[in-house]
């Protein structure tokens, strides 16, 4: 609609998908969590599902108006291919999986392959994102955004940070820093091999204050008319940090 309203795009004709029941909610298999592509973000915001996927669901509180909310889909997220999508960064944290659908059958794609560039995915013409597949972790997340207000706003800096207690593993997925989400696998390499396992905390304040750093490392950041490079990688290294210690408190220094 925006780019409608805009004049960018003139449609001839539009398909709605919110009759398509086999679309709609979500649902639990094993160790995952499956999607719908028609799951709204208020269907995110509260409840079941965002008690088992935190980050998603702080990502989806920042998204829009209520009334943006109640429609728009997680499916619409992932097609539109934003860099400034508010869920890609948890998606592409999560190492989410994404179930698609065409004349010629189903496949599954991980979302850092589908999305490909600014406003650019590898679907095909005629294939549809059915759903889209996270796993369960033990252990915290965090979603923070900078914008140039509270709500209604478009991100300048995302930041998504996941930890794996099971796996001992720190994932980190960042927006609106790179033409597609980023993860920064260096800052969680390091992360990983500064935190006590068995006790399920970082090593000390320090650690979380370098993962910061490391992460506006992996940015590829540009001046445009929402910010500066600069400033955003400066957002992302405190918002990573401070996502980090949350996610996983440190041992005091
Ligand atoms: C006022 C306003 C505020 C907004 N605020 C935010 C915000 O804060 N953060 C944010 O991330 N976005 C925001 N958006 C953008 C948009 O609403 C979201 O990206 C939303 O998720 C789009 O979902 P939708 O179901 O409405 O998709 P649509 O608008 O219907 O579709 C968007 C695109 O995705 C494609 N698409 C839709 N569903 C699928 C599917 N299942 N498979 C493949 N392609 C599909 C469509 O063909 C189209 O190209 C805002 C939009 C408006 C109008």
């Amino acid at each position: 609609m925006v780019e409608v309203n805009a004049g960018r795009r003139r449609p001839s004709s539009v398909v709605s998908l919110t009759r398509v029941p086999e679309l709609a909610g979500w649902h639990r298999e094993g160790d995952e969590i499956v999607l719908g592509a028609c799951l709204t973000y208020a269907d995110m915001e509260r409840g079941e599902l965002a008690a088992l996927v935190p980050a998603l669901a702080q990502a989806a509180r920042t998204i829009g108006s209520p009334q943006i909310r109640a429609v728009a889909t997680l499916g619409g997220n992932i097609g539109t291919a934003s860099p400034a999508g508010d869920t890609l960064p948890v998606l592409a944290a999560l190492d989410a999986v994404v179930e698609v659908a065409g004349r010629a059958g189903g496949r599954r794609v991980p979302l850092l392959e589908l999305i490909t560039g600014v406003k650019k995915t590898s679907l095909a013409p005629g294939e549809l994102v059915t759903a889209v597949r996270v796993p369960v972790l033990r252990g915290g997340q965090e979603f923070l955004k900078v914008g140039t207000r509270n709500a209604m706003v478009i991100s300048v800096v995302m930041v998504a940070v996941v930890v794996d207690l099971d796996g001992q593993s720190v994932r980190a997925g960042l927006g609106s820093v790179a033409p597609v989400p980023v993860r920064a696998r260096e800052a969680e390499r390091y992360a990983g091999e500064h935190t006590d396992w068995s006790r399920g905390r970082l090593a000390g304040p320090a650690v979380a204050r370098r993962f910061g750093e490391l992460c506006a490392e992996s940015t590829a950041a540009i001046d445009d008319h929402r910010s500066t490079a600069d400033y955003r990688r400066r957002a992302v290294a405190v918002c990573a940090a401070r996502a980090l210690a949350r996610a996983l408190p440190p041992l005091e220094a």
